[in-house]
């Protein structure tokens, strides 16, 4: 990843296949991440399960304004006792820069990959 000047973020790599859509793929991985800290925090107790729910919902029933998400990012951001929540606001913040074109897909209500099935984003 060196070279493009890219780091492994929250240690996490997922290759995305022609048939997956990256903003669902994005929101089961910050699920994932908001159900594996140990909730002692207030970014990990309250930000992350909100930042997992708040983006399912926009990739998965296109509900949510990606502001409300970058909000939402900005304020685990730094504040947690390690950095696992910023590993999981980068990540988010740098799929909304990617995916940004899939987004007004999302909020009408289809998708880049109709038929994808859904993940394993459990917090909803
Ligand atoms: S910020 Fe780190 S130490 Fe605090 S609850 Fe989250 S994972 Fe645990």
């Amino acid at each position: 990843l060196q070279p493009l000047h890219a780091t492994p973020g929250a240690g996490i790599v997922r290759v995305l296949t022609r048939d997956s859509c990256g903003l669902r793929a994005t929101a089961d991985i910050t699920g994932y991440l908001a159900a594996q800290s140990a909730r002692q925090c207030g970014p990990c107790r309250n930000g992350l399960p909100r930042l997992a729910e708040t983006l399912g919902a926009l990739a998965y029933d296109g509900r949510c304004e990606p502001r409300e998400i970058t909000r939402l990012a900005a304020l685990v951001d730094g504040r947690g006792a390690c950095h696992h929540p910023d590993g999981a606001a980068r990540l988010v913040r740098s799929a909304l820069t990617v995916f940004a074109d899939d987004i007004p897909l999302h909020q009408r209500g289809t998708c880049c990959v109709a038929h994808e099935t859904p993940g394993a984003w459990s917090l909803r």
